[in-house]
């Protein structure tokens, strides 16, 4: 048997953490952790046996050491790339930065580690030179940031935006990115300088390569439509903060098409910027003219008036009746969406389309109308264009053609694109939706911006996550903090594709290890019952005093969680005076960014976040930065999501509960996440406060409680909780100052 066949040896690697081991030689004070250690054999158990492990780690475990070592033994014995998936760019920072590096120290290896970003990150030096020649055509700040652009690609050695020393605006990044269909590969004059062609060949080589769970799935639909992928050929898989995995490949995996994003595919032809026209037409015909010097000889005349004329009519026609499509989409669905419902984004519409809706005479007569003039101009204008671009490649001289290269890739692009969303409308507007597919409308309205997008989306991921990933790759290893719901992992199993209906029983390897902390020490959870029920009208008005005295108790470093946008912002309004008086100091979601709001959450003191959905799981703020976390309701779903209707109605009309086997659990996986923002390290103290009684009124609420680490709880009167409250922190922190 040669190395490359021999299976991993557990008791070598776990030698590896003894004191007199290499870690300990690394790093004095290493911490080794028993469950880490066990969940280090079920790695090699799931490499050596070709197994799905399904592992729950509770925070603190060191779970990426766990599943790192043995990944990393695993691809140097064999050659054997491992792909390692994270949902969070900090979770990506850490393992590239911190615990690989201190693995290669620690055992004086050398390997290479590659971190994957998808092609849209990288700048195309085509595209920028392309754009570089029409410069004067760039407003003074896009011309200047292009400049700084060019000079810093001729540097970087990664090519990415997040390299750069600052943000590229979102038109210019459009002008210069790197796509897939504006791609001409070898054939490119800049192929061998390419940033992603270079990050590419180096993610071939590496033997882990870093991705996350958007570039994995966006992967798996890419392979799914050409057989090709994005990624180089994996077949050992590593998805680290496993529990959201069937969200983002549902994002991934569902076709769309937006309003917004047809005006700006179409705005690369021809944009009236300043009173010049920009755009890839303009520039086509601005270079056939200057190819002439002595006039435009009469054969390319025609093609001339026809860039001229008829494309650009077609073009405009393409808007308007584009803007008519989808403005009929987004009334159909304002005026068929379900009234009474509890409509907390009052600024967006959510219609899931229903056999019933196809049968409506709005839909037979003004949506479909619309939206077929609207595949008729587009498929017009694809024709008249492309037709265009065949005689210029027969009328053109050599050189002509060679300078107009790259803007006739740019162009094929934008038709593709047009191509693809016109394909999908047709699709969209067919009666009988597939069994396994869920269908909508939605439309958001901010002060700038109106925009409207369809979405087909598959309903059931199991069959797909299981015949794509689970069951044809060697190995896979799932794990987070936050897998089972009320002690197991049947939630997990069954939305995955994990369950034996999908994965032999015997391929599957299901652990779960609690937290190392000791949570009984370190926090408290509490319970006001004097509250009234969150689905009372006037809740977050009743609630407006307590979430006031707990920051006051915790002297801020709060997350104050909710579950809506809308309530967020009520609560924000109601309390940002009163805590602003009290020396504390409220940040809201959407101030700005996610990381420059948690820098300025933790270098400030006293300060108070409200967030909603994002900032439940995914931000790790150790320390004494956050020892409150109020979490202010259950975190249930939004009534009215299509995807989560659908999937309750499929479990229903498959004679299931529908809130016990889906909206139950999924809000308990929430619930854990929220509860696991407060204690990341084992020195942390806080405490969580949960407004929602219906956790202490209703039966299910044991579900959340029996979902938690052995915690101590205050049930009690809002003032027994306060005084609680006030007690652990003058206990904990011995601030006399504490109120
Ligand atoms: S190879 Fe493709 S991505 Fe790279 S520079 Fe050329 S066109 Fe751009």
């Amino acid at each position: 048997m040669n190395s490359a066949t021999q299976p991993l040896d557990e008791e070598w690697i776990l030698d590896l953490f003894k004191d007199d081991g290499p870690f300990h030689a690394a790093m004095p004070g290493f911490e080794v952790r028993q469950e880490q250690l066990d969940m280090l054999r079920d790695t090699v158990r799931s490499f050596n046996e070709k197994k799905v492990a399904l592992i729950e780690a509770g925070t603190g475990t060191g779970k990426s050491l766990a599943y790192l070592i043995p990944a990393i033994f695993f691809a140097l014995r064999t050659n054997e790339r491992v792909v390692i998936s994270t949902h969070t760019i900090h979770l990506q920072e850490q393992l590239v930065a911190k615990d690989i590096p201190f693995i290669k120290k620690a055992l004086g290896l050398d390997f290479k580690v590659v971190l994957a970003k998808g092609m849209g990150n990288y700048v195309c030096i085509r595209k920028m030179k392309d754009t570089l020649d029409e410069l004067v055509l760039l407003d003074v700040n896009e011309a200047e940031a292009l400049q700084h652009i060019e000079s810093w690609s001729e540097k970087t050695t990664d090519g990415t935006k997040s390299d750069l020393p600052f943000h590229p605006s979102g038109a210019l990044w459009e002008k210069i990115g790197a796509e897939s269909d504006a791609c001409s590969r070898e054939k490119c004059p800049y192929y061998r300088e390419c940033h992603f062609f270079k990050a590419r060949k180096e993610a071939a080589d590496a033997k882990i390569l870093i991705v996350n769970h958007s570039l994995l799935f966006v992967d798996l639909a890419y392979r799914r439509e050409t057989q090709n992928g994005i990624l180089p050929d994996y077949a050992r898989l590593v998805l680290d903060e496993a529990h959201n995995i069937e969200e983002i490949a549902c994002e991934h995996l569902a076709s769309k098409a937006s309003i917004q994003g047809v005006i700006r595919n179409l705005s690369r032809l021809h944009v009236e910027g300043r009173g010049k026209p920009t755009g890839k037409l303009s520039q086509l015909l601005q270079k056939i003219i200057s190819a002439y010097p002595g006039g435009v000889p009469e054969s390319m005349q025609a093609l001339i008036t026809k860039l001229t004329i008829d494309v650009n009519g077609l073009r405009k026609e393409t808007l308007t009746t584009l803007i008519d499509a989808f403005e009929s989409f987004r009334e159909f669905a304002e005026n068929h969406q379900e009234k009474g419902k509890d409509k907390e984004e009052e600024l967006s519409v959510k219609l899931r389309l229903l056999k019933t809706h196809h049968e409506k005479e709005a839909w037979n007569t003004v949506v479909s109308t619309h939206s077929k003039t609207f595949i008729d101009t587009g498929r017009r204008l694809i024709a008249t264009l492309k037709g265009s671009l065949e005689d210029l490649g027969n009328l053109g001289s050599s050189q002509l053609l060679e300078a107009t290269a790259g803007l006739r890739l740019d162009i094929e692009a934008v038709l593709g694109r047009l191509e693809g969303v016109l394909n999908f409308i047709t699709q969209f507007l067919l009666p009988g939706i597939p069994e396994n597919k869920v269908r909508w409308i939605e439309s958001s309205d901010t002060k700038s911006l109106r925009d409207v997008r369809l979405v087909d989306a598959e309903l059931d991921l199991a069959n797909t996550l299981s015949s794509k990933l689970f069951n044809p790759l060697s190995s896979v290893l799932l794990c987070s903090a936050t897998l089972t719901t009320d002690g197991d992992f049947k939630f997990a199993k069954r939305r995955l594709g994990l369950s034996e209906d999908f994965l032999d029983e015997k391929k599957l390897l299901e652990k779960v290890y609690l937290s190392p902390f000791s949570y009984e020490n370190q926090a408290l959870l509490l319970i006001p019952n004097d509250l009234p029920s969150p689905l009372e009208e006037g809740f977050l008005e009743h609630t407006s005093q307590i979430l006031l005295e707990s920051a006051i108790r915790s002297q801020g470093n709060a997350f104050f969680l909710f579950t809506s946008f809308g309530q967020m912002h009520r609560a924000y309004h109601l309390l940002k005076d009163k805590l602003h008086e009290k020396r504390l100091f409220p940040l809201i979601q959407g101030e700005f960014s996610r990381s420059e709001l948690l820098n300025r959450f933790k270098n400030k003191e006293r300060s108070i976040l409200f967030g909603t959905d994002s900032f439940w799981e995914g931000v790790d703020v150790a320390g004494d930065a956050l020892r409150l976390v109020v979490l202010v309701k259950l975190p249930f779903r939004v009534p009215g999501e299509p995807i989560n209707e659908a999937r309750r109605d499929e479990i229903l009309k498959k004679g299931g509960d529908p809130f016990f086997e889906y909206a139950l659990p999924s809000a308990i996986v929430k619930f854990k996440q929220g509860f696991g923002r407060l204690i990341r390290r084992k020195n942390d103290r806080g405490c969580i406060l949960c407004l929602d009684k219906r956790i202490i009124q209703k039966g299910y609420g044991q579900s959340f409680l029996l979902s938690l680490p052995p915690v101590n709880k205050v049930i009690g009167s809002q003032k027994e909780v306060l005084d609680s409250m006030k007690a652990f922190y003058k206990k904990t922190y011995k601030y006399s100052k504490m109120a």
